[in-house]
């Protein structure tokens, strides 16, 4: 035993392509709530059961993945499991499988009443092809069933609070939605079931299930729910190592997750994930940064974790729309999850999809943003006439990050013209994505600090000039990407 990870060793080696048994019998004692599992939860759930029984550590490319659990991320096996768990009657139970005696359970599963509420009852549960079993009990868990798409089965637990009833029932057709949009955005949903229960802290996702906590205004458990649920997604179903590239979970959970809410809450911000730029502006010039790339566990600050595992992560996608093209990040998620699912995907898998989709090459991409702390800053130094009557324009680099640029130039009769700089690096630019013709202009060979162009009008004819009038690219400094100067 080492820490929390118990290590077997077997009575005989086992070879490439063998299998074996291995039978365990383990007493726990359940502890008053910490973190994400136990019993008696600020808002009186019973039992929160999540990373409850003895998990069997990955082994794969990286050798075995034994990190010991921190009460954070978690990675593991998928199996199929089959779950019997023996309580006293009194309880309700959410739990990740598909309920196996629902006639002898009752509680919302059949419309079984009037069962005494003294001695045991036995739950069976069977959850097939998951890498996680969770589950939460109380005696006074409400249980409503809502059909999601695809006849997938929604389950919600939650307790029989007068306060919060109303939010868990119009919760309930929202999960449904959020569920479509998922579908689309990404792929179809795998299962046919998902229980939302109130319980544990905060929110979690599990296989199958979430426990959220209750006592929240209507947009916050819409907002948690969402979250949580997208985590099927690239937690449990592509399922990338977390400890390792917690921002392939966390970041596109959260950048899926916001696109969703902002759909079904009816928000239509122009820039819906604006607060994760935010985010990540405010990390990359605090002096807390570390690379993206650091064990989910190694963070110095609390904060630098979860601002580059979460807002890093999510700008990582919508800058990455920038430098392919919406269109392109859009057919890159769905590919990348088709042909990822169950297989534990690196960030290079990821890389490889979106170049395969956009036919850009995206190595510096993955290497700048994702390897270093490197930031973008790009401005424009000068602006000048020149003899022939036209404009000369100076832009300089700044931050190490090299990206591809547009440019936007607002002439004073209303005209808009927009010029793009690829980068070498990338061997090729992204389609015009606006509705005016666009300039390509020759590549900004990314170790230059400098790049020159001129612009067929005289400058008394230029109102302003923007570099990234979309703010998609994450310039550290937006202050110098604007002619005349902002104010
Ligand atoms: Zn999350």
């Amino acid at each position: 035993m080492s820490e929390t990870i118990l290590e077997v060793d077997l009575a005989n080696p086992l070879l490439p392509g063998e299998s074996t048994v291995l039978t365990l019998n383990f007493n726990g004692q359940v502890p008053l709530l910490i973190r994400r599992s136990g019993r008696n939860s600020k808002e009186g759930v019973a039992l929160s059961m999540a990373q409850w029984y003895p998990k069997m550590a990955e082994y794969d490319y990286d050798g075995w993945n034994a990190e010991p659990y921190l009460g954070r991320e978690f990675h593991g096996v998928w199996g199929d499991f089959d779950v019997t768990l023996k309580l006293d009657k009194k309880y309700v139970v959410a739990a990740s499988g598909y309920i196996q005696n629902p006639k002898k359970v009752g509680h919302g599963y059949s419309d079984k009443k009037g069962r005494s509420k003294k001695g045991k009852l036995t739950w069976h549960f069977v959850a097939p092809n998951v890498h996680d079993f969770t589950w939460s009990a109380d005696p006074d868990y409400i249980h409503d069933i809502y059909a999601g798409p695809n006849n997938v089965v929604l389950h919600f637990f939650y307790k029989n609070n007068p306060k919060i009833i109303d939010g868990w029932k119009r919760l309930q057709p929202k999960t449904a939605e959020l569920m479509s949009f998922y579908n689309q955005a990404v792929g179809e949903y795998p299962y046919n079931q998902y229980t939302v229960a109130q319980g544990g802290d905060g929110g979690m996702e599990y296989a199958m299930m979430t426990l959220i906590t209750g006592e929240r205004t209507f947009g916050s458990l819409v907002g948690v729910t969402a979250h949580e649920l997208a985590h099927s997604w690239f937690q449990h179903i592509l399922a990338t190592n977390e400890m390792k590239h917690e921002w392939m979970d966390e970041g596109f959970t959260s950048y899926i997750s916001t696109m969703a809410v902002d759909k079904i809450l009816e928000k239509q911000k122009t820039f819906p994930i604006e607060s994760s730029y935010r985010g990540y502006l405010y990390l990359a010039q605090s002096g807390l940064e570390q690379p993206q790339q650091t064990n989910a566990n190694r963070y110095e600050h609390n904060i630098a974790y979860e601002i580059t595992a979460y807002n890093k992560g999510a700008v990582f996608l919508g800058q990455l729309g920038y430098i392919i093209g919406a269109d392109k990040l859009t057919t890159t998620l769905k590919e990348y999850y088709n042909d990822f699912k169950f297989k534990h995907p690196t960030p290079n898998d990821f890389r490889r999809v979106a170049e395969r989709v956009s036919g850009l090459h995206l190595k510096w991409y993955l290497t700048d943003w994702t390897q270093t702390t490197n930031t973008i800053d790009y401005g424009i130094k000068s602006v000048k006439s020149n003899a022939e009557g036209n404009t000369s324009i100076t832009l300089e680099r700044i931050g190490l990050m090299p990206m591809p640029l547009e440019i936007l130039v607002n002439l004073k009769d209303g005209k808009k013209k927009i010029y793009y700089i690829p980068i070498s690096l990338m061997r090729g630019e992204k389609e015009n994505p606006y509705n005016i013709k666009w300039s390509v202009l020759k590549d900004w060979p990314w170790a230059f600090p400098e790049y020159d162009f001129i612009i067929d009008e005289n400058q008394k004819e230029i109102e302003s000039i923007v570099i990234d009038p979309t703010m998609y690219m994450a310039d550290i400094n937006r202050n110098n990407n604007e002619f005349p100067a902002s104010k």
